[in-house]
């Protein structure tokens, strides 16, 4: 066998990569993670038997070395992971998370170690999982077949199957933990780390998600170590840290970062609540927009941080490490913002257009026969035949009716048409979006517009 060739081969030429390979599958195999296929079970004939062949990956930061197991190495045409099934993206989106973490006075990180290993596999399914190692590393002995007990990182089924053990063990535990511990874990997860809103007040120095808030070139970003560790004084002891708003002196009600009414870190029992009174947080469709961009550019590059492989990282670094904000990554913003407003008020019609129904006969939207485009945003469908829409609104938006949304890109297209009046303003709104009553709707931000009274005046 080549591949045992070249690891003994690899083994005897340099001590301390096999010491740390050794080492390594010691530990998985005391934490019970790997067992010894038994005796009476080696020769298993059912056609459930899969052997991974495994290398040393060194970490680059760390200098560690981790063991690999390639489960997409194919054998007679053959792989495991072209077996297995991905299964649904459960994964908490992570501009809900970033955008509560952002919210809170202070936040909170934590994470799931080796989260893979802590969800076993079903026992009849485990003999798919063997591998060969020599006992206790020892290259002179025969090699012998042995089995892992819990998920491996490399499974293209893993990250779904791990996110649904953490989040069926939040409802299994509804009885034993409040409701704010149960919510964490169904939503403030990102894989396997958790970010949390804490309870202390940061002060703007300190405080990461600041720093994303104000927007930043990239390279100040990538080398800010506020963003992977927290705060400086969370390294200190807890009488060292930051004491409540009470001693922070007197705030101006006229400073640009307040506020009129307090902002209260109470939405924990509401899966959108945060994104939502984030987005309501800005008066104005552009900032929002902006706002937006700039977190699903942090997104990005965090994730290009946690890739794993050079290749991704070369492809997509040009593109994501460029500074400021292009129309693309605004579009995106557009785009991810229109996502949560429709989920957020056309839920049963998404949910029935996702699986291909047509939405209820006592749907609002049903006249306007929606459809989802590849991007999963709802727009006016083609066999509109109802009289009072126009074939001309095919394909437009559907935005909802009474949204604080609706409203910012109603008032921006208000600005861009230079106050001229509601017909300019509905034509420039049929261009992109369908609003429902949107005439009542533009009266409404026409009538309290201070430019208008005074030209008016
Ligand atoms: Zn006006």
């Amino acid at each position: 066998m080549r591949w045992q060739c070249n690891l003994a081969r690899r083994f005897k030429k340099d001590s301390a990569y096999a010491a740390e390979y050794k080492a390594f599958m010691d530990n998985v195999l005391a934490k019970g993670y790997a067992e010894r296929v038994p005796q009476e079970q080696l020769c298993r004939n059912d056609g459930h038997v899969w052997h991974i062949p495994h290398h040393g990956v060194y970490h680059k930061r760390k200098n560690k070395l981790r063991v690999v197991f390639d489960c997409s190495s194919s054998y007679r045409g053959q792989s495991l992971n072209a077996e297995l099934l991905q299964g649904p993206d459960l994964a908490s989106s992570l501009l809900g998370i970033l955008l509560r973490f952002c919210q809170g006075r202070i936040a909170i990180m934590a994470d799931i170690e080796a989260m893979y290993y802590q969800v076993q596999v079903r026992e009849d399914h485990r003999d798919f999982l063997r591998f060969l190692w020599w006992p206790g590393g020892d290259t002179t002995k025969p090699l012998e077949a042995y089995r892992m007990n819990v998920h491996l990182f490399g499974a293209v089924s893993s990250p779904s199957i791990a996110n649904f053990a953490l989040k069926q063990t939040a409802y299994d535990n509804t009885d034993k933990y409040s409701m704010e511990v149960l919510d964490i874990i169904k939503h403030g997860f990102y894989v396997d780390d958790c970010l949390k809103d804490q309870w202390r007040h940061v002060s703007s120095k300190e405080n990461p998600a600041d720093t994303a808030s104000h927007g930043l070139h990239i390279e100040p970003f990538l080398s800010s170590t506020k963003w992977l560790r927290g705060p400086d004084f969370l390294s200190k002891e807890e009488a060292e840290w930051p004491k409540g708003p009470e001693d922070l002196g007197h705030i101006r009600s006229s400073d640009p970062e307040v506020k009129g009414n307090t902002i209260t870190v109470n939405c924990l029992n509401t899966s959108n609540g945060a994104t939502c009174k984030l987005l309501e947080y800005y008066s104005s469709w552009k900032k929002l927009q902006r706002a937006v961009a700039w977190w699903l550019k942090c997104k990005k590059l965090l994730l290009l941080r946690c890739q794993k492989t050079k290749v991704i990282v070369t492809r997509s670094k040009s593109k994501e490490r460029q500074q400021g904000l292009t129309v693309e990554d605004l579009d995106e913003a557009e785009k991810a913002i229109l996502l949560h407003e429709q989920q957020r008020y056309f839920e049963p019609e998404l949910t029935l257009l996702k699986k291909g129904t047509p939405v209820k006969a006592d749907s609002s939207l049903r006249k306007l026969d929606p459809i989802l485009n590849d991007e999963g945003i709802l727009r006016i469908g083609g066999r509109i035949s109802n009289a009072a829409i126009p074939v001309s609104l095919k394909n437009l938006i559907i935005l909802p009716r009474d949204s604080h949304v609706s409203k910012l890109i109603l008032r921006d297209i208000h600005q861009q048409v230079g106050h001229s009046g509601r017909n300019h303003m509905l034509a420039r709104l049929n261009q992109k979006f369908w609003l429902p009553s949107a005439n009542s709707s533009a009266r409404k931000i026409i009538k309290p517009c201070v430019f208008c009274r005074r030209m008016q005046a």
